[in-house]
């Protein structure tokens, strides 16, 4: 993908998990892998709504500093940046803060993946990870250790990251991942549920690929 190709879809995202309510105020932050050595993000305090393919910054994968781009990266660049260099298959990356995941995560509970076919072939584990300050290298180090095996993760008393092998593909988990989390909720709220088998789930897990 050209270098203006990857702006135009990061901005138009970045404008989509706003109109959708996946994040709020100036929070969330998306970055797609140009190549082996660059990476563009969101800038720092840019609410989504107005994010343009211009106001993007480069950072460099290797070292983590800015490359191009007037804004300042995002505060939440060490998550992307360490998830990349975890995961070489990934090209895109959306960090938010969702109603449905957000609470589950503040509440200390995960997104169960057994309560929809769909959600049992394309989140499969969705771990969380323990309260860490955001922005820190501590935060971003705990996230990388767990997406060796999963695109989702959960962030206590914070939000969700997702990855993908491009931006669409994690901006489409990130929805699959909240709409999960809403049923979830609302499974509570009804007081009782019917989870699929463990012998369903590996059906499922057995039939379709998983995230490769
Ligand atoms: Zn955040």
């Amino acid at each position: 993908m050209s270098e203006e190709a990857a702006r135009q879809e990061l901005a138009s995202l970045a404008q989509l998990v706003a109109a959708k309510g996946l994040t709020d105020g100036n929070s969330g932050n998306l970055s797609i892998r140009l190549n082996e050595e660059q990476v563009l993000i969101t800038p720092a305090g840019v609410p989504k709504f107005l994010v343009t393919p211009e106001c993007l910054v480069k950072i460099h994968l290797p070292d983590g500093n800015p490359l191009a781009g007037q804004g300042k990266p995002s505060s939440e660049r060490h998550v992307h940046l360490a998830c990349y260099r975890r995961r070489s298959n990934i090209w895109g990356i959306v960090h938010s803060h969702p109603v449905y995941s957000t609470t589950l995560a503040a509440s200390g509970m995960t997104v169960p993946t057994n309560l929809t076919a769909e959600s049992a072939i394309l989140l499969r584990r969705v771990p969380l990870v323990p309260y860490i300050r955001p922005g820190t290298l501590e935060l971003a180090e705990a996230v990388a250790a767990e997406v060796h095996d999963t695109n989702a993760v959960l962030l206590a008393n914070h939000g969700v990251v997702c990855l993908g092998k491009t931006l669409k593909e994690a901006y489409c988990l990130l929805e699959t991942l909240e709409f999960t989390a809403k049923i979830a909720f609302n499974l509570q709220l009804l007081g009782r549920q019917n989870p699929l088998s463990a012998r369903q789930v590996q059906e499922l897990a057995g039939a379709y690929q998983f995230i490769g």
